[in-house]
């Protein structure tokens, strides 16, 4: 390939953070948040120009559930915080009055611990509390690059509307859901073995109201020949997530299953129409930590001494799945200032279809924006006072 060396230039140092965190998504929202008020001066920057990522601009508007499935809470703290805050303007379905309004342990069983929320309200919802506990937005904001000394992370490198520009940082909490600044400071990482299947989940409206539609919720080989589904997303192709150019296709693809499905098999009015498509890629898992602990589903019902919460195994075939998360498999062995949330956790293949989703994005988001306000450095913490500090806030930390 052609290469071409780029000049090197002096940026201006846009400000000073105790915390920065890079994305907004749910994690990044849940890391910011315990951060701040924890009394951290913090950065959250984000590419976009709403909070929630794939929650919202994604449309994956099901916050999965809080609970094991058999009528037992595991994710309190700001998981609950979140779940309660992306419905107080309403909520598109599966209200849990079981678990908001007292219900009985049958209940309970029989309607998990989850809702659908509305995209729009839950960002509006999210920075609310955000600007209310004294974090800083910057919407439209790249993390590009970092500058490590030492084993520690010195500056991030932005890019935004105004250019490139240096933020020097206390420490930084990588939520970008890919991993990115991991992978720019050179700790460890790993991608994902079998990629991403296409997903083109949308919104429509008719005559019943506006509508999400799941499309390519699952494996490929899930779908059936000859049915409508089958042949929209016929062109069956894994994707990782991690090349623009990738990224692109996959977008194009998943506009024209869209595109396929609903628009050329449905008759066209008022009251029949496309209302949102994704505006942010829908890929489920790319790129990871390799935590000093990674998880596994073997950990289910393990304790684990340095539990920093709860959580449960979204899927039907996971009722009864408890999981401790470990502190462990939040940072890694290279950069003493870095910590992860969210989709890109340490966690194997198999258990990473478990931790990737929204409840436990918060919960790791909670855990580290709290470390981060205990300690520059994620490596040396006293668990014992993180731990306190997570209980202190509602956070439970083990099965007993
Ligand atoms: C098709 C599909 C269906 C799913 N279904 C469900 C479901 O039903 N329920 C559920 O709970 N979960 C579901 N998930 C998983 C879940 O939505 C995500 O894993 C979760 O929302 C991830 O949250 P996050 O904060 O870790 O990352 P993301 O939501 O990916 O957020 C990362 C944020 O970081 C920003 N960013 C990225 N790089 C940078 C950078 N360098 N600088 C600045 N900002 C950056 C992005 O713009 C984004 O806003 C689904 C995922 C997909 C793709």
């Amino acid at each position: 390939m052609e290469m071409f060396i780029e000049p090197q230039k002096q940026l201006p140092v846009y400000g000073s953070y105790d915390t920065v965190v890079a994305g907004g998504g749910f994690a990044g929202v849940a890391a910011a948040l315990a951060a701040a008020r924890g009394g951290n001066r913090v950065l959250l920057c984000e590419k976009m120009f709403v909070l929630g990522g794939l929650g919202t601009a994604g449309l994956v508007t099901i916050y999965l559930p809080l609970c094991d499935g058999k009528g037992h809470q595991l994710s309190f703290g700001i998981a609950e915080e979140l779940l309660k805050a992306s419905i107080a303007d309403g909520y598109e379905a599966s209200y849990p009055k079981a678990w908001l309004e007292n219900g009985s342990l049958e209940e309970r069983i029989s309607h998990r611990y989850y809702v659908r929320y509305n995209a729009t309200a839950c960002v509006i919802a999210m920075e609310k509390l955000l600007l209310q506990a004294g974090v800083e937005i910057l919407y439209g904001t790249s993390v590009c690059e970092v500058s490590v000394e030492d084993g520690r992370i010195t500056h991030l490198i932005l890019e935004n509307k105004s250019g490139r520009s240096a933020v020097k940082v206390g420490n930084v909490i990588d939520c970008t859901g890919d991993a990115d600044i991991c992978h720019f400071a050179g700790e460890e990482t790993v991608n994902h073995g079998a990629g991403n299947v296409l997903a083109a989940w949308f919104y429509y409206c008719d005559e019943m109201g506006n509508h999400l539609k799941t499309f390519g919720a699952t494996d490929y080989g899930a779908e059936v020949e000859g049915t409508k589904e089958y042949n929209a997303m016929a062109e069956h192709r894994y994707y990782f997530g991690l090349d623009a150019r990738e990224l692109s296709d996959m977008v194009l693809a998943s506009h024209k299953s869209v595109h396929n499905y609903f628009l050329k098999d449905e008759k066209l009015s008022q009251n029949h129409m496309l209302t949102s498509i994704a505006s942010i890629p829908q890929v489920r898992m790319t790129r990871r930590l390799v935590g000093k602990y990674t998880m596994t589903k073997s950990d289910d019902h393990k304790q684990f001494a340095d539990s920093v919460g709860m959580f449960g195994n979204w899927r039907g075939s996971g009722i009864g799945e408890i999981y401790e998360l470990p502190y462990s498999a939040l940072y890694g062995r290279k950069v003493k200032n870095l910590a992860v949330a969210g989709r890109c956790i340490s966690a194997d293949d198999p258990m990473w279809d478990v931790t990737r989703v929204i409840p436990v994005c918060a919960v790791s988001g909670q855990a580290v924006g709290t470390a981060a306000a205990i300690s520059q450095d994620f490596c040396d913490i006293n668990i014992v006072k993180l731990q306190e500090k997570l209980v202190k806030d509602g956070v439970k930390l083990h099965n007993v």
